[in-house]
């Protein structure tokens, strides 16, 4: 089997900075010859991603392109897509880092979470997936891999992420559906659940830092996870090594998910 990503093109939406889970998996498909589409919400991050990308060497072939894409609104979502059809034709796969919730909803308890909150996580955290799912599927020409991110305050309560633990729990079952539909395409919709990562989102979540330590005390490894360790998770999912996985979940958290005590 060929592991190389040379002479294919995918879409990695969600680089804030160089903590960003996305920056991982751009790295991991780009050291395996990817060609990198980038998208990314407001100037700054479109400044930030595009001084990331060119700090990756790149070959002929793998240079990377830049859309502003934000997912709240259908038509940036259909116009992206259109663009990158127009600009690339095929894609090869996907990966969805996407989520937001309300600051001050990410702590205290979850029964104070406000109809606005919990609508404005489910639409960018959850339902974002559906709609990039149904604008890429027409670029998606040769099947292809689609992936989330998701983690573990979707299946059991996590102090303190609250609405976001329900949105995840969302973006799992909308993955799912994803994969059962698009399947016939030889399209895959996957998720990694990826263990605390100190990003720019995670410091929203209160207490962080507790939850860092929780993994560093009790997790089978004994340590966090790394960006990195995430990335090869996700090359393994959006490349052909995975070919017969789909809706799936894997847990990329030093094992901190089998601990029940
Ligand atoms: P991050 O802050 O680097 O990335 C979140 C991204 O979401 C940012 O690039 C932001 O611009 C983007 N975004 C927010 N609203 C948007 C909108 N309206 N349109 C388009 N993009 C928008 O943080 P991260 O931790 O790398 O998060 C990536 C994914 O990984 C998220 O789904 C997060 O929930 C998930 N995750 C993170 C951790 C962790 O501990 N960091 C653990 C498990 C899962």
């Amino acid at each position: 089997m060929n592991f190389s990503l040379e002479g294919r093109t995918y879409v990695v939406m969600g680089v804030a900075n160089k903590r960003s889970i996305a920056w991982g998996i751009a790295r991991s498909l780009h050291e395996a010859g990817a060609r990198l589409v980038f998208t990314y919400v407001g100037e700054r991050f479109g400044k930030s991603v595009r001084e990331l990308a060119e700090s990756l060497d790149t070959s002929e072939g793998q240079e990377p392109l830049f859309y502003e894409c934000d997912v709240t609104d259908d038509e940036s979502i259909i116009q992206t897509f259109e663009a990158i059809g127009k600009d690339v034709g095929t894609i090869h796969g996907l990966a969805h880092c996407i989520a937001f919730a309300n600051r001050d909803e990410l702590k205290g308890e979850f029964l104070n979470t406000s109809r606005d909150g919990f609508l404005t996580a489910q639409n960018i955290s959850s339902y974002s997936l559906t709609a990039v799912s149904r604008a890429a599927k027409p670029l998606m020409t040769e099947g292809g891999s689609i992936l989330t991110m998701t983690y573990l305050g979707g299946e059991k309560v996590v102090q303190n992420y609250n609405v976001m633990g329900v949105a995840k729990a969302s973006l799992d079952a909308n993955m799912r559906y994803l994969a059962s539909d698009l399947g016939k395409d030889s399209i895959r919709v996957n998720a990694i659940s990826a263990g605390p990562i100190r990003t720019l989102s995670a410091k929203g979540v209160g207490d962080f830092n507790s939850i860092l330590s929780e993994i560093e005390e009790r997790a089978p490894l004994r340590r966090p996870v790394t960006q990195e360790e995430v990335g090869s998770t996700a090359y393994y999912l959006l490349s052909d090594l995975s070919r017969g996985v789909t809706g799936e979940i894997i847990h990329v958290d030093s094992g901190f998910n089998i601990i029940g005590y």
